[in-house]
């Protein structure tokens, strides 16, 4: 398998900082892998402490002049941006699919999903209004305007490499804030053109920064950013644990933070559902990118009446999704994304399968005629899931689909909500009393009603309870990145 894309310069291994493309300081690299072989194709910067601080640097003195230019051309760099991303998305996806790998096709929906956040920021920018406040006193002006909150440090997840980075890069710059970003290690090179392209739309330098480092150095790396009192806000997507200690450590500044964190989302399916569309649905929200989303359903509760119906017809469809490379035309799961990832889906499996779980398709890893690396793993189905299993706790992150059995509307709600979670949930229903009723008890952020594809730029994404706080996306997303000032003239005549 080999990388070859039109335009070759886009595969980027350095850091960016202050406009430049530079090595680390100390001069490492470290590796990063092609999933579907499981072989290194790229080394990349491996980044420190001090390279941190030298992109701070560049983003804090940056800041005032990027602040100051008018919203219109700061909206204007986000246009060009987003052209160029579009321009070069088959180079994009093919450079995403090859580090994280994910079907060719998905990939470039990713593209276009990342890239809509460019553009809806661009129009974004120009709408970040202030107020004037009605006045109790005579002699009094009360107004309020909104200000970019400052340095922006950007930390993302690998299960999408393009998509993640652009949310957060996006509103950042709309609302005048620069940026220090670190993608994740499995996938920096997707991180790295989309900044290539930045810089090519003209960004002026400073404004944007993006150093990579293995998992070994990003403790180091991050510690720099959460302990420097000029960079003003984190945002984060990535595990809950991580989250935690990112909302500990900043807490010594007293930084602003968004936290896309983790879910364990519910699905369920009453007995008054469209089998059908039900089936379609949970096929779009778990299955997507292997089943490695923060909002892949993890515990599907079917209702006892519908249960058999419902098994049978998810599994004729699961036990025909095709595994394979990102390259291949028929793949439509590619492998997971690195040797830890299937261990943790293996462990769910066997600790379900142990604790009464029946194995209705799918249930190990798998290799086929074109699938022949070592990360790819079976699309399964379980029946007979219960709360015993770690599966029902602990987001699986992989093609795993349980189903447990419920009787009672009530029940169901109790068993969906109790979890620390609360990021997506679904259910399907054909009963309008009932949507709305459930739609009012779910304790997630997000609720698919009839629907498993939820996600779009003009919608406010983001979670509830221990899946975080922050919105990403629609008018919600720039208030992240704005503080609020409220000026009072007084003393008029
Ligand atoms: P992760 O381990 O928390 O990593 C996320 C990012 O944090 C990566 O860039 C990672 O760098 C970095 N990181 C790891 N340890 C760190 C530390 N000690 N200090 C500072 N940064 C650190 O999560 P993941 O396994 O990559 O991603 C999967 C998780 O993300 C899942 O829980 C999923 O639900 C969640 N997610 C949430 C959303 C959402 O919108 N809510 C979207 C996508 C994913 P390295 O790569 O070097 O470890």
């Amino acid at each position: 398998m080999t990388l070859t894309l039109t335009r070759p310069s886009l595969i980027r291994a350095d850091n960016f900082i202050n406009g430049h493309w530079q090595n680390s300081v100390q001069r490492q690299v470290y590796p990063v892998q092609n999933p579907a072989t499981a072989d290194t194709f790229a080394q990349v910067a491996d980044s420190s402490a001090e390279d941190a601080k030298l992109a701070t640097d560049a983003a804090f003195a940056a800041f005032e002049s990027w602040r100051n230019l008018p919203a219109k051309v700061r909206s204007n760099y986000l246009v060009r941006w987003h052209e160029l991303i579009i321009e070069n998305r088959h180079d994009l996806a093919t450079i995403m699919s090859f580090e994280q790998g994910k079907p060719l096709a998905e990939s470039l929906a990713e593209v276009n999903y990342g890239a809509a956040y460019v553009d809806w920021f661009a129009g974004e920018a120009l709408r970040t209004y202030g107020d004037i406040l009605p006045h109790t006193v005579a002699d009094k002006k009360l107004m309020v305007v909104k200000e970019p909150v400052g340095v922006v440090a950007a930390i993302t997840p690998w299960n999408f490499p393009l998509a993640m980075i652009a949310r957060k890069l996006a509103p950042a710059l709309a609302a005048g804030c620069t940026i220090l970003a670190k993608p994740a290690e499995d996938t920096p090179l997707t991180a790295l053109a989309l900044v290539a392209l930045a810089e090519e739309a003209g960004i002026p330098k400073g404004v944007m920064n993006i150093v990579t480092c293995s998992r070994n150095n990003v403790a180091d790396l991050v510690g720099s950013w959460l302990s420097d009192s000029r960079v003003r806000k984190v945002t984060f997507t990535g595990s809950t644990a991580v989250g935690k200690m990112l909302a500990r450590e900043a807490a010594g500044t007293l930084k602003r933070l968004s936290l896309e964190l983790g879910g364990n989302a519910p699905f369920i399916v009453f007995e008054d559902a469209d089998l059908d569309a039900a089936v379609e649905g949970l096929i779009a929200a778990k299955f997507r990118n292997g089943g490695q989303t923060c909002v892949c359903p993890n515990r599907i509760y079917v209702h006892d009446t519908c249960y058999e119906a419902f098994a049978e017809k998810l599994v004729a469809r699961v036990a025909n999704l095709k595994v394979g490379p990102w390259d291949h035309q028929d793949s439509q799961i590619g492998p997971m994304i690195n040797d830890k990832a299937v261990s943790k889906i293996t462990r769910h499996v066997a600790d379900a399968l142990a604790k009464g779980a029946t194995l209705l398709t799918g249930g190990q890893a798998l290799q086929n005629d074109i699938a022949t690396g070592p990360y790819y793993f079976a699309p399964t189905v379980l029946g007979n899931a219960n709360h015993d299993m770690e599966l029902a706790h602990d987001e699986t992150f992989g093609p795993v689909a349980p189903l447990f059995r419920f009787h009672q509307e009530e029940e169901v709600i109790q068993a969906a909500n109790d979890t620390p979670y609360g990021l997506a949930g679904y259910f399907y229903s054909q009963d309008i009393n009932r949507v709305w009723r459930v739609s009012h008890k779910m304790q997630t952020g997000i609720v698919g009603i009839n629907e498993g594809a939820i996600a779009s730029e003009t919608a406010p994404f983001g979670g509830v309870k221990e899946s975080g706080y922050g919105r990403e996306g629609s008018h919600y997303g720039l208030d992240d990145y704005l503080d609020t000032k409220y000026l009072c003239q007084g003393n008029l005549s």
